[in-house]
């Protein structure tokens, strides 16, 4: 069911869905870092805020691992704050940039996935969804996001037994190509999906995905 609900959100999407994390640095090692700062400043936020608080990064010349590490954090904050939770976020940012200070990106890069996952996971506002985020999306490795879209999606489809983070990500890898191209393909199929039809209140009656979705059946939402 996974590979075919893939099969039926690429068909309709496509060609709309080109990058799903548009990057504005240049230089190689500036654009990791843009990633992985993106993905700490969208926590619980939408993606334009996070933007935001990107492009004044940007406009600060601060887009920048020594940077960002080096300036006072209460500028930071500032500096950051359209993203919101702008205060925890600034020390998510610092936390990360001593991170990757002390395991810099070639060297990161090298590691074993699982074991780069677990390093990752001991950095104090980095959860799950952060760190798979990274290593997908910062150094392409074939590891699946699980976010707010595709749990709310999978539950309503009735894709699992079991909807934690873990588990859910497992049924998806085992049931797709183990690519990281597809993963990042796929991921933003279902955020397109999520945002025009299955959302908060779905659009069922609109949705390619009825004839197989479990929730348009079982609740009177039409
Ligand atoms: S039918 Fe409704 S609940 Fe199911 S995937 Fe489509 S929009 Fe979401």
């Amino acid at each position: 069911m996974i590979s075919q609900i893939y099969d039926i959100l690429f068909e309709k999407y496509n060609n709309i869905v080109t990058s799903w994390w548009p990057i504005i640095s240049k230089n190689p090692n500036d654009k990791i870092f843009e990633i992985i700062a993106g993905v700490i400043l969208t926590q619980n936020t939408n993606w334009n805020n996070a933007k935001k608080a990107i492009e004044n990064l940007k406009d600060n010349n601060l887009l920048n691992i020594e940077k960002i590490n080096n300036i006072e954090i209460n500028k930071l904050e500032l500096i950051i704050r359209p993203a919101g939770f702008y205060r925890a976020k600034a020390i998510y940012l610092k936390n990360i940039t001593d991170f990757f200070i002390f395991n810099p990106f070639e060297k990161f890069n090298k590691i074993k996935t699982n074991d780069a996952r677990k390093l990752l996971l001991k950095t104090k506002g980095i959860g799950f969804e952060s760190a798979d985020s990274i290593l997908l999306y910062a150094f392409g490795k074939p590891i699946f996001v699980i976010d707010a879209y595709t749990k709310r999606i999978s539950e309503r489809l009735n894709l699992a037994n079991n909807y934690e983070y873990n588990n859910l990500q497992k049924i998806f890898e085992e049931n797709i190509k183990r690519d990281a191209k597809i993963y990042k393909q796929y991921h933003g199929l279902i955020v397109e999906h999520c945002k025009k039809y299955c959302r908060k209140k779905p659009i069922c009656s609109r949705c390619i995905l009825k004839e197989i979705c479990f929730f348009s059946y079982s609740a009177d939402i039409k």
